[in-house]
């Protein structure tokens, strides 16, 4: 309970940055310039607020024109070996491309345990409830099915 009442500062940046990420990546295949702005608003958000955002996310939208990248839809992804391997990621709206390296053995640092200081838990109550009952569900249909 300790971890809940602890407050996250600019929740609600986070909250409208979510927002905006999951409305460009439903716009651009209808509307390709209203996806772009979403993208700009939401990178704009965490300019003002100085938030980072993870990498995954950072990594699937334009540099250049903040479209999200959809491979085969909006980007074409191709595995480059020169002058080093990496993966080549072309923005088909604006052309833009951006490499990332592929190092054996190479993680980002948020991807590495030591870099996790806290986790913070909004779960709902209700809605860990319902999650507990249904893993209590699945260890009964396994038990019958152990039985049968
Ligand atoms: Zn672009």
């Amino acid at each position: 309970m300790g971890s809940r009442n602890k407050s996250c500062q600019h929740k609600d940046v986070f909250e409208r940055m979510n927002f905006l990420y999951q409305a460009s990546r439903l716009m651009v295949l209808k509307n390709r310039s209203v996806a772009s702005y979403y993208g700009n608003n939401m990178i704009g958000c965490a300019k003002k607020a100085v938030l980072r955002i993870e990498p995954d996310l950072k990594r699937t939208m334009c540099k250049r024109c903040q479209t999200p990248l959809i491979p085969g839809e909006t980007a074409r992804v191709r595995l480059t070996s020169k002058p080093v391997k990496c993966v080549k990621w072309t923005c088909l709206t604006c052309t833009n491309a951006k490499r990332f390296p592929t190092k054996k053995g190479y993680k980002l640092w948020l991807d590495q345990p030591e870099a996790v200081i806290e986790m913070l838990d909004y779960t709902p109550q209700s809605k860990k409830n319902t999650q507990k009952s249904d893993a209590q569900e699945k260890v009964a249909n396994i038990d019958e099915e152990a039985k049968e």
